[in-house]
C-alpha cells in the first residue's frame, strides 16, 4: 500500500530543513517512451535522502535541456535500463539536469555546503573512488562519469520537488538572478565553457573567429557570450533573420542564415568527381558568407558544433588550418563525414567534448555571478508543462535562449531578481 501522502503542493515549500517523506515529480517510464508530451507524467514518489557527500536540495526552478528529450524518447540510450543495470531499484527516470534551490539536508562528510544555502547545480557527476579520478585525471572523462539528471546512476534530478546532488556539483546561486533565471543556463553554459576553453592548444584567444552553430539556442547563446568575454569574434549560424539579430544583440559579429544553403548531410563520395565539385562550391559559398562578416581569408579558429551529421563536413571545411571543430552532440545524426585528405594536410582537430568538470563549472558560474554572462532565459513554464516544453524543444519551437520550469518558486519574471 502506498504511504499516506505528506507531500506539499507544488509552488510551496515546507520550512527549511523540514523534509516531507513524499514529493511530486515528473517521471518518464519505459511504457511511455516516445513523444515527450506524453512520456512525462506527474507522479508521487518517496523523497530521496542524501548519502555520504550528497546534498538534498528543495528545487525552486529547473532548467530544460535537450538531453531529457532523448531520455523521454528512450533513444539513443534507455536511461532507465542503463541505471537498473547499475543497481538502481527504480523503474522510472526522474530527470532534470539544471536546478536552482535551497539546501534542506546534507549527507555525511559534506563540508562546503550548509542547510539554507541558495545554490545551483552543475551537471558533472562521477564516483570519486573511480581509479581514473584517483589517478588525478579529468573526472568527466572517467568511466563512472555521467550527466546528472540524464544518465547518472542515482536518479532524482531536478524535475521533482527535492533533488539529490553530489557536494562538488553544488555552487552558489547568483544573487542578482531570479530562481528561474539562475536555473536555466548551467548545463549549456558549462558545456560551452569546456568546449571553448577546455582543449589546450585550441582555446579561444583574442581576435579568434569562432563559428557558433545554433547561435540563438541554449548552447549557442552561452557560447557567443563566452567568446566575446575572451576577446574573440563570434559568428552565429541560425535559421532566420530574427534569430540572427538576437545573436548580434548578445555580442555576435554577424550571422549566417543556414536556410540559404542546401548542401547539408553526408557529401558525395570522393570518387564522385562532379558531385564533389558541386558540394565544394556550396561549402565555399558558405565560407564566403563568413568572410563577408569577418573579412576575406579569415576562417574560424574554432567551430562550435552540435548539429552533427548535417553540418560537420562544412564545419571541417571552413575551419582554419591548425584549428578545431569541437562537437558535443549529433542532433541531426551521427554519421558525420570527414574528408581526410584535407583534414590531415591542414592539420585540423575534430574534438569530442561532453559535460563539465568542477573547474570549468566554477569558472562559468563565477562569470554568471559577476553579471558578465546573461542566462538568456527566454521562456518560463509551470511544473505540469515539463512534457509540453520538451515537446516544443524537440520541434525547435522554444523561445530563443534557455527555458525554465517553476517548481518551488512562484514566478518573478524572466530575469533579474526584484530584491
Ligand atoms: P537548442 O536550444 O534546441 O538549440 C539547438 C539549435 O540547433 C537550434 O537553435 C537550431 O538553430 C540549431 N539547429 C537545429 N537543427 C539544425 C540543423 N539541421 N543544422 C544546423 N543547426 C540546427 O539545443 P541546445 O541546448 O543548444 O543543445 C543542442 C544539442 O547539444 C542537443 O542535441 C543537446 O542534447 C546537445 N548538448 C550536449 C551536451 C553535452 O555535454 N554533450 C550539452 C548540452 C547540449 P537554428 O534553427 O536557428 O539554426
Amino acid at each position: 500500500m502506498a504511504p499516506a501522502s505528506d507531500a506539499v503542493p507544488v509552488g510551496t515549500l515546507p520550512p527549511v530543513g523540514e523534509i516531507p517523506s513524499r514529493m511530486f515529480a515528473q517521471l518518464v517510464r519505459q511504457d511511455r517512451f516516445g513523444d515527450p508530451r506524453t512520456a512525462f507524467q506527474v507522479e508521487e514518489v518517496d523523497t530521496p535522502a542524501p548519502g555520504p557527500r550528497e546534498v538534498l536540495i528543495a528545487v525552486m526552478a529547473s532548467g530544460i535541456n535537450f538531453n531529457n528529450v532523448w531520455a523521454a524518447r528512450g533513444t539513443p540510450v534507455d536511461v532507465i535500463a542503463q541505471r537498473q543495470r547499475g543497481g538502481d531499484p527504480n523503474d522510472f527516470h526522474l530527470g532534470g539536469s539544471d536546478a536552482s534551490g535551497i539546501v534542506y539536508a546534507v549527507g555525511e562528510g559534506v563540508e562546503r555546503v550548509a542547510v539554507g544555502d541558495e545554490v545551483i547545480v552543475h551537471p558533472g557527476w562521477w564516483k570519486d573512488d573511480d581509479p581514473w579520478i584517483v589517478a588525478g585525471k579529468d573526472p568527466i572523462i572517467a568511466p563512472s562519469a555521467r550527466i546528472w539528471g540524464y544518465d547518472h546512476d542515482r536518479n532524482f534530478g531536478s524535475f521533482g520537488q527535492f533533488a539529490v546532488a553530489q557536494e562538488h556539483q553544488v555552487l552558489p546561486k547568483a544573487d542578482h538572478l531570479t530562481w528561474e533565471a539562475a536555473a536555466a543556463p548551467t548545463l549549456v553554459g558549462t558545456t560551452a565553457q569546456r568546449m571553448l576553453f577546455g582543449w589546450a592548444g585550441n582555446t579561444v584567444m583574442k581576435d579568434d573567429v569562432v563559428l557558433v552553430w545554433g547561435g540563438s539556442g541554449g548552447l549557442g547563446t552561452q557560447a557567443i557570450q563566452l567568446v566575446k568575454q575572451a576577446g574573440g569574434i563570434a559568428v552565429a549560424v541560425v535559421s532566420s533573420a530574427d534569430k540572427g539579430e538576437y545573436c548580434v544583440g548578445l555580442g555576435a559579429e554577424g550571422y549566417i542564415d543556414r536556410t540559404e544553403f542546401d548542401h547539408w548531410g553526408i557529401p558525395p563520395h570522393w570518387t564522385d568527381g562532379p558531385g564533389q565539385k558541386e558540394w565544394t562550391g556550396a561549402a565555399r559559398a558558405f565560407g564566403g558568407k563568413l568572410w563577408e562578416i569577418v573579412g576575406k581569408g579569415r576562417n574560424p579558429a574554432i567551430v562550435f558544433e552540435h548539429p552533427g551529421e548535417d553540418t560537420i563536413p562544412t564545419s571541417i571545411f571552413v575551419c582554419e588550418p591548425g584549428g578545431m571543430v569541437v562537437v558535443c552532440a549529433g542532433t541531426t545524426g551521427y554519421s558525420a563525414m570527414v574528408d581526410l585528405r584535407y583534414h590531415w594536410v591542414r592539420q585540423k582537430r575534430l574534438q569530442g567534448s561532453h559535460g563539465t568538470n568542477d573547474e570549468q563549472a566554477i569558472a562559468y558560474n563565477d562569470l554568471v555571478r559577476a553579471g558578465a554572462i546573461d542566462p538568456c532565459l527566454g521562456q518560463v513554464s509551470a511544473f505540469d508543462e515539463i512534457g509540453e516544453v520538451h515537446g516544443q524543444m524537440a520541434e525547435g519551437k522554444l523561445s530563443f535562449g534557455n527555458a525554465a520550469i517553476l517548481i518551488g518558486a512562484p514566478t518573478t519574471g524572466l530575469g533579474v531578481s526584484d530584491s
